[in-house]
């Protein structure tokens, strides 16, 4: 199973060269394996593979070569031992906390996650005896005054969403460490190109492929990623038992992703600086929430954490929800959409969309007015992007 790829090849080289295995057709790039089943040369040779005393292919719900091939790239490129792909960022998060939690057992999360993370902690993982203390992600206090004697795991993204405050993930390691708990990281926003959670001390870290790894808004998928033991034996046991697998063709969309994701970043990073900067001086608006800005409140730590500050910026309209609603209704260009993490930039009104079934009293704890609006910068010329958002804010 050797590739070309040393571990002490750069980032971007193992995003291009990793988890390739070329065939006897010397492909130079990867192949799709659209198989469901694998064949085998004899009756032997088929009780070899079933009862595991031969490696190798049986069937596409347990392993696929273009999947492998995801994962082992995605491996590297977050500095881990080993990686499984899944059928969407919801399935990962869903199998991970399968494999590792039973009834009984206790979750600290943050409270600024996905909204639908959220819907499963609440509706699901309770239904089946899994509790879940919510907390705010940048108080340390917090987090470990919810730890409990069954607390298992410690649940996390950041820079969060949509107000990209930050968590120190070593710190929150150390927490979930001392209290003999594993520390999970939605690592969605910053990407392994910006952000290494398992160098930090995370032991999983979770992926929404959907998002900045295709890059492109085509395809949806997921990928857990830690050692051998939790990921490869623990979270695999469960996936290739209850299937959430990932197809062949999203595996090859995703690992062509890839190869461009650090370009991707670094270009998604300093538009959004640009946006950022150029907001926080424009007279119509209040408030700019982006790591990257000197006067964030953990710039520090993002300046040690991360490697870049991402593509999110989140931005305060004066005049509340009237004044924020005519930006969005101004642009011409960008797209009017939840989404993120594509080439296309795109602006959301947080407190009447994805946070508009919280009560008013949940939306002021959270930090979400209605006067703010995120935009997740795209891939288009600054200019265009500035001109499509100054419609709105009166030039
Ligand atoms: C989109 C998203 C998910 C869910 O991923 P899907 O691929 O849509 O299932 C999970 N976490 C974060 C942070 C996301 O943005």
């Amino acid at each position: 199973m050797s590739d070309d790829s040393p571990d002490d090849f750069g980032f971007s080289t193992l995003a291009t060269r990793s988890g390739r295995h070329p065939t006897q057709e010397g492909e130079q790039s990867e192949p799709i394996f659209l198989t469901s089943s694998y064949t085998f040369a004899s009756a032997a040779e088929a009780a070899a593979r079933f009862s595991g005393e031969q490696p190798g292919n049986i069937y596409s719900r347990f392993t696929n070569p273009t999947v492998r091939a995801f994962e082992e790239r995605l491996a590297k490129l977050e500095r881990g031992e080993r990686c499984v792909a899944t059928s969407s960022g919801m399935s990962a998060i869903l199998s991970t906390f399968m494999a590792l939690l039973k009834a009984g057992d206790h979750i600290v999360s943050s409270r600024a996650i996905f909204g639908t993370t959220t819907v499963l902690l609440n509706q699901y993982m309770a239904k089946f005896g899994v509790e879940t203390t919510f907390v705010p992600l940048a108080d340390e206090a917090a987090w470990e005054a919810a730890i409990q004697s069954n607390t298992r795991l410690l649940f996390l993204e950041s820079p969060s969403n949509p107000l990209t405050e930050l968590a120190d993930i070593s710190r929150l390691a150390e927490i979930a460490h001392s209290a003999g708990a594993l520390l999970v990281v939605d690592n969605c926003f910053c990407t392994p190109a910006l952000q290494q959670p398992l160098v930090l001390g995370a032991d999983v870290v979770i992926h929404s492929a959907t998002k900045f790894l295709d890059g492109q808004g085509r395809c949806i998928g997921g990928a857990i990623v830690g050692s051998e033991e939790l990921v490869g034996k623990d979270v695999y046991g469960f996936l290739r038992t209850a299937g959430p697998t990932m197809s062949p063709f999203n595996a090859w969309v995703f690992l062509k992703g890839l190869e461009t994701l650090k370009l991707r970043m670094d270009a998604h990073c300093a538009n959004a600086l640009a946006l950022a900067e150029w907001l926080a001086q424009h007279p119509r608006v209040e408030r700019v929430h982006y790591p990257g800005l000197a006067d964030h409140p953990q710039h520090a730590l993002a300046c040690r954490q991360q490697s870049g500050f991402g593509g999110i910026v989140s931005f305060e309209v004066k005049g509340g929800k009237d004044a924020a609603w005519k930006v969005v209704d101004a642009v011409k260009m960008i797209s009017v959409t939840a989404n993120l993490g594509d080439t296309k930039t795109t602006v959301t009104h947080p407190a009447t969309t994805t946070h508009g079934r919280l009560t008013p009293e949940q939306r002021a704890s959270a930090g979400i007015k209605d006067s703010l609006l995120r935009v997740a910068v795209g891939l288009e010329d600054f200019a265009d992007i500035q001109a499509d958002l100054a419609r709105g804010l009166g030039g």
